[in-house]
């Protein structure tokens, strides 16, 4: 939707701007922020993700998760076996528990 037609939009439901519209409706789900702007709840919801209102944090992914995990060699959980097999550190420390986790269960 083009820029004016969505301040159009705004005035027609007592907002500025289309931007003071999308934060002004931002506690209302997207189907009542919809009926009180006159527009449809998939425009509520691109209107908002292009503003980041209501938008949740992205979640990282575990991968994404252990990848932070590695780059950070101050992470205390270097150094453990859980570093070196579920997070994939190959890194001196991780490696040397994951030895001697190794040996301890042959025991
Ligand atoms: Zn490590």
């Amino acid at each position: 939707m083009p820029r004016y037609d969505r301040d159009e939009v705004a005035r027609r439901s007592g907002h500025a701007t289309w931007e003071d519209a999308v934060r002004a409706t931002a506690d209302l789900t997207q189907q009542e922020a919809g009926a009180v702007l006159g527009v449809s709840h998939p425009t509520v919801r691109s209107w908002r993700a292009e503003l980041g209102v209501g938008v949740a944090a992205p979640r990282t992914s575990a991968p994404e998760r252990a990848a932070a995990f590695r780059a950070d060699e101050r992470d205390a959980r270097h150094g453990s076996a859980n570093g070196y097999r579920n997070l994939g550190c190959r890194c001196a420390r991780c490696t040397a528990a994951w030895t001697d986790y190794q040996r301890q269960r042959r025991g």
